[in-house]
């Protein structure tokens, strides 16, 4: 472990409350942690309780390695009742408003009084729970701000208040003018309803989205440093848009996967699916994945199965329990037939899954947890968003860096069982995915090395302010 002279700095990690986002700031932390700083690692109650299910169901077992020994895995209540919808993601985020920066206050209180050589000196802030920079300014601790998504999906949220007073954007956020926003020549444009914010089967919905970047908007000045899971060379005009953003990204798992903090799955990771793999030959089989929120209809999913089964391609398909709209999937009848062709698991360690020398290429819905997964793998993509900025890391998967294919919706908006087919005979017969592929995964291993230095010089700043602040007034 790294020594560290004088008061210990000690982070306090908030990630908002979704598999997309705790699984990366986990990884942020473990690397922070390697250097010897201490990390509490602040979960709400359901998900800690989920992690830790999950980790139990999988196996895993906490280590006592340098990194974990450095990190604590806490929880805070999120303020809902009994009786309040679980599954209401906006009550979730207006209940959170409302409670956590009372938790978090009483949290680092009990911290800082239990030991005051190891006082929460930063707080590192999910950017969208941004709001919680202030508790961490009232309680004297450095606030940074941690963005999960790619740096472009950041990069439009300060341009939020000219698009709307330049009428670009309408008071909920949809693109009103021109049909089109770009913010530089060398970033793919959004089109209507490719904004992080879009959701136009359900303009309510979107609403809610609309506000919360807008409060995005409002913390971005608040932060001290503001990290982003990206790296330069991936997206160097969107990184030069945001002055002061530190890309510490691509974050990676590192290769101890027994350990409980190092995974923060919300369901147990199947690994057969690692020995079905070790039988395939190599580039030969499809991943599907949809992450962790996608939905399909029944129809839809249907159509993927045939779909899958008509390409004659081996397929490895994470159906999570509530992928099917919510609930246990049903496959068209004779469908189980595939025998050896598939194999289907609820939930994949997706990292070593991608970096397994069979995988040929991946169906993804483009989050860009998964994008930057496939990318530093050197994997080709099939692209099928569903939400959010998934429809613009797609026009980079797609347009930009020429890694994949889009799999198109008809105008129903279900994708056929013989467009699916098309596009992965389209993959699998042009070298070019690959080469290119192959490509990008070079720039994102130059990265990871760069991210950690940038953790090393984040360091040395935490370890300054934590003695800027050795002065009594704080005690
Ligand atoms: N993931 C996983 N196993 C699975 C499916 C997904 O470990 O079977 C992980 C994936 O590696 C990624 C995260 O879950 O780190 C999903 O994040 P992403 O941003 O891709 O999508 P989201 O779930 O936020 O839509």
């Amino acid at each position: 472990m790294a020594v560290i002279k004088g008061k210990r700095p000690h982070v306090l990690v908030v990630p908002y409350p979704a598999q997309g986002h705790v699984k990366p700031l986990m990884k942020l932390s473990r690397q922070i942690a390697r250097h010897g700083i201490k990390v509490t690692f602040v979960n709400i109650e359901c998900i800690h309780e989920k992690i830790v299910a999950a980790a139990k169901m999988s196996g895993s077992e906490e280590e006592d390695d340098q990194e974990d020994g450095n990190i604590v895995l806490t929880s805070v209540p999120d303020g809902r009742g009994p009786d309040d919808d679980q599954n209401d993601t906006f009550k979730l985020l207006e209940s959170l408003r409302n409670t956590m920066p009372g938790f978090l206050t009483s949290l680092i209180e009990n911290i800082n009084s239990s030991n005051s050589d190891e006082r929460v000196s930063c707080v590192i802030a999910d950017v969208t729970i941004g709001w919680l920079l202030e508790t961490a300014q009232q309680m004297r601790a450095e606030p940074v701000l941690f963005s999960p998504p790619s740096a472009s999906a950041l990069a439009i949220i300060p341009h939020i208040p000219r698009l709307l007073e330049e009428g670009n954007l309408d008071s909920i956020g949809t693109i009103k003018k021109d049909d089109i926003i770009r913010l530089s020549e060398n970033i793919p444009p959004w089109r209507k309803n490719e904004l992080t914010w879009s959701f136009p089967a359900d303009l309510e919905t979107q609403k809610i989205f609309f506000e919360c970047s807008l409060r995005i908007e409002k913390a971005l000045p608040q932060a001290k440093w503001l990290l982003s899971n990206t790296c330069y060379d991936l997206e160097p005009s969107a990184c030069d848009l945001i002055p002061g953003l530190l890309p510490v990204g691509p974050l990676l798992e590192t290769n101890n996967l027994k350990s409980l903090s190092n995974s923060c799955n919300f369901h147990p990771e199947d690994a057969s699916c690692l020995s079905w793999l070790h039988d395939k030959p190599p580039g030969s089989v499809v991943y599907v994945s949809f992450g962790s929120l996608a939905v399909l209809s029944q129809q839809q999913l249907d159509e993927l199965a045939l779909g899958l089964e008509l390409s004659g391609r081996a397929f490895l398909w994470v159906v999570r329990s509530d992928l099917a709209n919510g609930s246990r999937a049903v496959y068209p009848d004779g469908f189980l037939r595939v025998g050896k062709l598939g194999k289907i698991v609820e939930w994949a360690p997706q990292e070593m899954v991608l970096s397994h020398r069979s995988i040929a290429c991946f169906l993804s819905h483009c989050g860009w947890n998964s994008t930057l997964e496939g990318l530093s793998n050197g994997v080709p993509f099939l692209s099928w968003p569903y939400f959010a900025d998934q429809h613009h890391n797609q026009n980079y998967i797609c347009d930009k860096w020429e890694i994949g294919v889009r799999i198109d919706p008809e105008e129903n908006g279900i994708r056929t069982r013989h467009e699916i087919k098309t596009k992965i005979e389209m993959v699998f017969s042009d070298a070019r995915f690959k080469e290119n592929a192959m490509k990008m995964k070079e720039i994102c291993w130059k990265s990871v090395g760069e991210g950690a230095l940038l953790t090393r010089i984040l360091r040395h700043l935490l370890i300054i302010s934590a003695n800027e602040h050795d002065c009594g007034c704080c005690l």
